[in-house]
């Protein structure tokens, strides 16, 4: 056995939201309780602009279209990168229920989002995910790839853990 696996492990502290980005980051998880209903992964995203105006949101399809990279993030910026320029991108927010993985992180990185706030965090949910192979992630953090960016990418996360977490409750099979 590990020294690792006899430790608690560390959790990351939650982080407070101004209202607006509460209200957003709350949008994102009834996108998340949405996919679920249709069989799917329990994931929520959406873009928004300066202004305010949401630019794309998406669901998470595993489930329904059987593509493994049908996540909701990378699935937004699907939506939204066609139709706006980088600039406004640039100065825009992707809100996901649940921290990107490192697949979403390069699609963050490539649209040039300049800002992510998320809900629970990748270490909250591994114990949903269980030791089933096909639902382990990768064990490299958004921030990870955010910090080896040549631009800047603001990323605010967790946050609103509890109700981020209730999407997830009972939704993945050990
Ligand atoms: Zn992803």
């Amino acid at each position: 056995m590990s020294v690792s696996a006899t430790l608690p492990s560390l959790l990351p502290a939650p982080q407070a939201l101004n209202a607006t980005d509460g209200r957003y980051l709350r949008q994102a998880i009834a996108l998340a309780d949405r996919a679920r209903a249709r069989g799917n992964r329990p994931f929520g995203a959406l873009i928004v602009d300066a202004q305010g105006v949401v630019l794309a949101e998406a669901s998470n399809a595993n489930g329904e279209s059987g593509d493994c990279t049908a996540h909701a993030e990378l699935s937004a910026i699907r939506l939204a990168s066609p139709q706006h320029s980088r600039q406004a991108l640039a100065s825009a927010t992707l809100y996901s229920s649940a921290e990107p993985c490192v697949m979403c992180a390069g699609a963050i990185f490539w649209s040039a989002i300049g800002r992510v706030i998320y809900g629970i965090d990748a270490e909250r949910l591994r114990v949903f995910r269980g030791e089933r192979l096909d639902q382990k992630d990768a064990e490299l953090s958004c921030r990870d790839v955010f910090g080896r960016s040549s631009h800047a990418i603001e990323c605010i996360g967790p946050a609103l853990i509890d109700e981020a977490r209730a999407s997830h409750q009972g939704a993945w099979k050990a």
